[in-house]
């Protein structure tokens, strides 16, 4: 048996000025390719380590051309898109495969293609017709025709902090395998409807989202091999952004479309819980400067500036809601981070233990929202200096090694700021550690992040507190210009259907 494997995920923030080359896939600079993924990936808690475990379960032979995974940013470089898509379609061309199993994010949009995994998908199509192909998706994939067309299976995750990437990846792979030996002829439908549900209501501990996940997951036991149910991701302004569902069965074609309906009519009737609402920055501040300071034990209050979230594109590099915290005056507080690699050259320059007044933030304008990101004038000691590399603990992604560039600590005597020098989204306790930072002995911790930092966070934290600050992540869907997207769609034009 000879298995085809690859990678290729990026979420687009149309909105982000955040660039997206090459050099942006890949935890070291660049994607990795053949036995350089391999060894990378294999025993991850990933969706490239659930395909490869798979694979030598069954004693295949692996053809890995590329695994190439970005932080999300603004529209990926044409050249990028087409660097990755033509590796993968060139092994497909070098042909002899039993199956074809992709990793992909399902939100990519290109400077050409709305669609980018649409088009890869096509190419691939086009190359070779009948070679089965699974595909394990986001859960924030906004999905298209192309998509379903051209290809055999598709599953994407059913968890929001994304905890079973491993899982879905595993359960497309291990469809496509019964397929391979002609135990399973899968049949898919999919399906929208107008809405997009607000990110900051997308988490599945919550309702409506839980129950949702909750009966694609019960719909295995009606007869379908996978039921999904996408929320979508809301800053793409393209015309299919927004929730899907899309369920496979076994050669049902008509089951396949009635657990489908049953989904999007559930969506359809919650939708009014997936708007969010907003709260004002200082009215969030004054709120947390009342909640009662961590006994020993207890995590920190969490402050949540959830408009720069560099996992959904944001520049991570505002500093409204820092501003705000050192304005009010609030003490032992952790800020996680400011991306700034040419503040972190001037700690480094300095080092540890120097006083150090410098300008952080504000240095990437966002040109696509309301308002002026300015920068921040800090003056602290240098406490840390690090790589910036770390493995993850987990449960997201578990083994996976990251890399925040060049990091360090400086601290105010008030707040500790850390500042990198690659996008990171704080998910992981081991970012904190990494740098020296223990968030269990904070008041307060500061996280450029929405519903992922549930991950390492979630039951560690005291309380929430969700601070609307500034960025191209804005909870404030007005400040954005939908021009693309199908109109109408709830809750931008409140249709009734
Ligand atoms: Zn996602």
């Amino acid at each position: 048996m000879r298995l085809l494997i690859a990678m290729m995920k990026h979420e687009t923030n149309t909105f982000s000025p955040v660039p997206t080359p090459l050099s942006r896939f890949g935890n070291a600079p660049g994607p990795l390719y053949g036995e350089a993924a391999i060894k990378a990936y294999r025993g991850t808690g990933s969706g490239l380590g659930a395909y490869i475990e798979l694979a030598e379960r069954e004693g295949a032979e692996i053809v890995l051309p590329i695994a190439a995974g970005s932080p999300p940013s603004r529209p990926v470089d044409d050249d990028a898109f087409e660097h990755i898509a033509g590796k993968i379609c060139d092994a497909v061309k070098a042909g002899g495969f039993d199956g074809i199993m992709l990793d992909l994010h399902g939100a990519m949009v290109t400077e050409t293609y709305e669609d980018g995994e649409g088009e890869l998908l096509r190419r691939i199509r086009a190359i070779d017709p009948t070679t089965p192909i699974s595909v394990s998706l986001d859960m924030h994939t906004n999905l298209y025709d192309a998509m379903v067309d051209n290809a055999t299976v598709l599953a994407g995750y059913r968890t929001y902090p994304h905890i079973d990437t491993y899982d879905t990846a595993k359960r497309a792979g291990e469809i496509l395998l019964r397929t391979m030996r002609g135990a399973a002829k899968p049949m898919m439908a999919w399906g929208n409807v107008p809405m997009l549900p607000h990110v900051m209501r997308q988490g599945s501990d919550d309702f409506p989202n839980k129950e949702l996940q909750e009966r694609c997951a019960a719909m295995t036991a009606k007869g379908a091999l996978s039921a999904t149910l996408f929320v979508g991701f809301p800053h793409a302004d393209i015309h299919n952004a927004g929730l899907s569902v899309v369920v496979v069965t076994d050669g049902d074609k008509a089951l396949a479309e009635k657990l489908r309906d049953e989904l999007l009519e559930q969506a359809w009737s919650d939708r009014e819980a997936f708007v969010y609402k907003l709260e004002a920055l200082d009215t969030s501040l004054a709120r947390a400067k009342t909640i009662e300071p961590p006994k020993p034990g207890e995590g920190p209050i969490v402050l949540l500036d959830h408009y720069d979230n560099c996992a959904s594109g944001g520049t991570m590099d505002t500093t409204a809601v820092l501003a705000a915290i050192l304005r009010e005056g609030l003490e032992n507080v952790a800020a996680f981070a400011i991306y700034d690699p040419e503040a972190v050259q001037q700690t480094i320059a300095a080092g540890v233990g120097a006083e150090v007044t410098l300008s952080i933030g504000g240095k990437l304008a966002m040109p696509q929202i309301p308002g002026e990101s300015k920068p921040l004038t800090i003056t602290a000691t240098v406490k840390t200096i690090a790589s910036g590399k770390f493995r993850n603990k987990g449960p997201s992604s578990r083994g996976v090694q990251m890399d925040m560039g060049p990091s360090v600590v400086i601290d105010t005597g008030t707040v500790e700021i850390a500042l990198i020098s690659r996008h990171v989204e704080p998910n992981d306790l081991n970012c904190f550690y990494t740098l020296g930072i223990d968030p269990m002995q904070k008041r307060y911790v500061m996280l450029k992040s929405r519903i992922h930092r549930r991950a390492g966070l979630g039951s560690l934290a005291k309380a929430v507190v969700e601070c609307a600050g500034h960025g191209v992540c804005t909870s404030d869907y007005s400040q954005l210009t939908f021009k693309n997207v199908r109109r109408p769609i709830y809750p931008l034009d409140l249709p009734n259907r």
